[in-house]
């Protein structure tokens, strides 16, 4: 079974923020068709930002920890993921309170939280070709597995397995929210930016939790 705590949780940074540099000219160039360009440097600034401070995140318990990066996040962050994943960690601290560890359980519902804070903050919703379009179907995923009984390495597959699906569906959407609804074709037959650096994520943790 699964066991997060402060240090656990500071790994995945590191691995994520690793993830993410590594994904500059792909990010970049999603965004510069549907977008205006910046998607990869606004989330490499905010992961350096996490990796830079990360003695002082190393003291915090897991929830002061959530509500730190998030304000982090909103500071660094440019755009509009930065606000985004901002209230996303910011909301998640609040689900997690004082407790020191998460199970499975309670990452299912800090990932709830964090799709229902990034759906209310940027008025969004799945279908609109956004980060949602990832996170939102893994989450669902996450709680099925749990529901059916999954053990946590089968439910960690099927969150991410989900994560992957919804951001390739992104591909063909028209997008209703973000800078891609300005393009004359909406974005149509490009992969969303954001849905992209949210899915390394989600692979990132379920990498992490099952090493
Ligand atoms: P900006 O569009 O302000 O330049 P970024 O490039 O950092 O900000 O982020 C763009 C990404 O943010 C998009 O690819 C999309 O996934 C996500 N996004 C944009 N608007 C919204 C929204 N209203 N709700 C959810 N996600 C959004
Ligand atoms: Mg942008
Ligand atoms: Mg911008």
């Amino acid at each position: 079974e699964i066991k997060i705590n402060t240090k656990k949780y500071i790994e995945y940074i590191e691995m994520a923020a690793k993830k993410i540099e590594a994904s500059k000219d792909y990010v970049t160039e999603l965004d510069s068709i549907t977008g205006d360009g910046d998607h990869w440097v606004n989330m490499n600034m905010g992961f350096e930002k996490l990796v830079e401070t990360k003695e002082e995140l190393a003291t915090m318990d897991l929830g002061p920890l959530f509500q730190k990066i998030g304000m982090l996040l909103m500071s660094t962050v440019g755009g509009s993921s930065g606000v985004l994943y901002g209230s996303a960690y910011i909301k998640a601290a609040k689900t997690i309170g004082d407790q020191k560890e998460m199970d499975i359980n309670l990452l299912c519902d800090v990932l709830e939280a964090k799709v229902n804070a990034i759906m209310e903050r940027g008025n969004a919703k799945p279908g609109c070709k956004t980060m949602i379009d990832t996170l939102y179907p893994a989450v669902t995923a996450l709680k099925e597995a749990l529901e059916k009984g999954l053990n946590d390495y089968d439910a960690l597959q099927a969150l991410k397995q989900a994560a992957i699906d919804g951001m390739n569906s992104t591909k063909d959407m028209e997008a209703l929210k973000g800078r891609a609804c300005y393009q004359s074709n909406k974005g149509a037959g490009h992969i969303d930016p954001g849905a992209v650096t949210m899915c390394y994520q989600i692979e990132v943790l379920v990498e992490c939790l099952c090493k």
